[in-house]
């Protein structure tokens, strides 16, 4: 708003540079009188000239000859023209004495209007020829801007409208009693049509010398008298310099077909500059920020266009470096506080992220503190039902008893020992010592570890391993792999059946798979067993932390294996992982988000 307050004085001269030249009505016709003209025109003319020793004519006066007007308007109205307007000023009273002579009478005719001008009072001084109080004559005054250019048109609160005024009275509906009232006093902008010669012209010697076709083109016309080379006659305009007679076709034709420039009100251009404001707030609402940028810059080249369009279609002038000056200063202060906002969220986030992690450290020292010291009462525990179990015979319920609360306190010591061991690799200084070692191996110690539990409910265990080089692992870890899964195996197969380990390398992969024939795990499962304490709500009977396949995908990924499971409810689950045959470089971190991986070979 500020930018367009203060620029009182808006620059269209650019607009219509770009815009180049406009059709035209051809009712004005131009009648350009020269030097040569004039000579040509009579002995008396010849005879000025002479006079004025060949030199350049300076001023309207050099032309000032009542008698040779008189035969150059008799010819002209034998053109039977609508209308002649003499853009040349000779005031009356200064320059000869023209009284009213019946050999002048074609100057007088009421077809032909002469120019007036004001004085520096802001008079009107009547030209020469001057009849009926000045009914036939206009002033031809134009007032430039500071730059001397003329961009708009003034009618001045005289008595003498403008010539311009003058002639398009004589063509317009508007008009009452030939005079258009309605633009008196007030100012308008110019629409230009283009620079000199946009509007017909001929030669005053073409007329003289009765061409048929000159005097054709000015039938029913308005004709306009001017000079080409008269230093007076020529003014700066944004479409260049035009001469008198040019420049009061274009204001002529402006008042007839009302295409002044518009200039939009305080109230629309600051309607205008809330919308743009309003379109680029929602766009830097709506969309991400490279998006919003590339948007606003759509935005800025639809502004720009508008304003070329709206001043080339409807002589409109929408400003464009407040327009662009809005887009960018809304853009950059939108952006500046939706950036304060989202470093404020970040900073909230940041905050609670580290105030989870404070706590999750509480959680983990307080579950390992704890573990660690139910560890030694457990230890005492077991040691005091072994004692008693070897002492004196006691009854069967007591035994029975005895071996019940071993087996129990068991349990508890493995499910410590496991908590105990996931406190210990989250924990920052957990390093995995990896050597090469044989898979295989590691698959045969665990099944002679399992096999009392193997045996203890008539479960077989059977391998079906293909020999493999030696990999580089942690050996410890990768046997915990291999035992949790195992021991899974047994855990959840029923009485009397068989868990088949098998190993084999697949392209650049050695696969690990324990296939059982339990009750299987269901599809809306699977992907959550590798959680840390998920436990199947349908496996409520089997003893368990949750934490067995947890550290197999911890484990697993430390090595940049992975873990797979396809398993059907009822018939059985087939879990494994595949390990990298070359090391892989990694780091230590928590395991990524499971994906329920499928290994095509498995299917085979
Ligand atoms: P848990 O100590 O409960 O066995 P795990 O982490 O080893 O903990 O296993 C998580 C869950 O995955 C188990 O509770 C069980 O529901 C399911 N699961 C694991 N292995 C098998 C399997 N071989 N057959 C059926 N379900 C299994």
């Amino acid at each position: 708003m500020t930018i367009s307050l203060l620029d009182s004085s808006p620059k269209f001269d650019l607009r219509f540079q770009l815009r180049g030249p406009q059709p035209v009505n051809d009712r004005i016709v131009l009648v350009y009188l020269s030097k040569e003209d004039w000579m040509g025109l009579s002995g008396e003319g010849r005879n000025l000239l002479h006079s004025l020793k060949d030199t350049a004519p300076q001023s309207d006066s050099f032309y000032w000859n009542p008698w040779v007007w008189e035969r150059l308007m008799r010819t002209l109205l034998r053109a039977e023209p609508s209308a002649v307007a003499v853009s040349f000023f000779f005031p009356m009273g200064s320059i000869g004495l023209p009284f009213f002579d019946e050999n002048l009478k074609a100057l007088f005719d009421p077809r032909v209007m002469w120019a007036a001008r004001l004085d520096n009072d802001g008079r009107a001084i009547l030209p020469a020829f001057s009849a009926n109080y000045g009914h036939n004559s206009g002033l031809i005054d134009f007032f430039a801007d500071e730059d001397r250019t003329i961009r708009r048109f003034a009618s001045p609160l005289v008595q003498i409208p403008h010539l311009a005024v003058r002639l398009a009275a004589l063509f317009s509906h508007n008009a009452e009693n030939g005079r258009l009232t309605w633009l008196a006093g007030e100012t308008r902008i110019i629409n230009f049509f283009g620079a000199n010669d946009t509007f017909p012209s001929i030669r005053a010697s073409d007329l003289i010398r009765n061409q048929a076709q000159a005097l054709q083109l000015l039938k029913g016309r308005m004709v306009i008298l001017g000079s080409r080379d008269l230093e007076g006659h020529l003014y700066v305009t944004p479409t260049g310099t035009l001469t008198r007679a040019e420049l009061l076709a274009n204001v002529t034709e402006n008042i007839l077909s009302n295409r002044w420039i518009y200039y939009p009100s305080i109230w629309i251009l600051a309607l205008y500059l809330l919308i743009i404001v309003a379109l680029v707030v929602s766009i830097l609402l709506i969309y991400p920020q490279a998006v919003a940028f590339v948007m606003t810059v759509w935005l800025s080249i639809g502004v720009a266009v508008l304003s070329f369009w709206s001043f080339d279609r409807f002589q409109t002038w929408l400003p464009l470096s407040a327009a662009l000056g809005m887009v960018g200063v809304t853009y950059l202060l939108f952006l500046g506080y939706q950036l304060t906002q989202q470093e404020n969220l970040n900073w909230r986030l940041e905050e609670e992220k580290r105030y989870i992690q404070e706590i999750e450290q509480l959680k983990n020292n307080f579950v390992s503190l704890f573990s660690h010291d139910l560890k030694t009462p457990i230890a005492k525990i077991q040691a005091i039902c072994d004692r008693l179990m070897l002492a004196a015979s006691p009854s069967p319920d007591v035994q029975n008893g005895l071996v019940a609360l071993r087996r129990e306190s068991s349990e508890l010591h493995r499910y410590i020992q496991s908590i105990l061991r996931v406190s210990r690799i989250e924990s920052a200084d957990f390093k995995i010592n990896k050597e090469p070692s044989d898979v295989n191996e590691l698959i045969f110690a665990v099944c002679q570890q399992l096999r009392p539990l193997a045996d203890a409910r008539h479960i077989r265990l059977d391998t079906n391993l293909e020999p493999i080089f030696a990999i580089e692992i942690d050996p410890t870890l990768i046997q915990e792999v291999i035992l949790n899964l195992v021991e899974n195996g047994i855990k959840y197969s029923p009485d009397k059946a068989t868990v088949l380990i098998s190993s084999r390398e697949v392209g650049d992969q050695v696969i690990v798979t324990v296939t059982d024939t339990g009750p299987g795990i269901p599809t809306s499962e699977q992907s959550r067993i590798f959680e840390k304490f998920y436990r199947s709500p349908s496996q409520n009977s089997t003893k368990g932390s949750g934490l067995g396949l947890y550290l197999v995908k911890y484990f697993v990924e430390l090595h940049g294996g992975r873990v797979f499971v396809r398993s059907h409810v009822s018939q059985g689950t087939r879990i494994g992982f595949a390990l990298p045959l070359h090391e892989v470089e990694q780091t230590i971190s928590q395991p990524k988000v499971f994906e329920n991986e499928r290994i095509a070979s498995l299917d085979r």
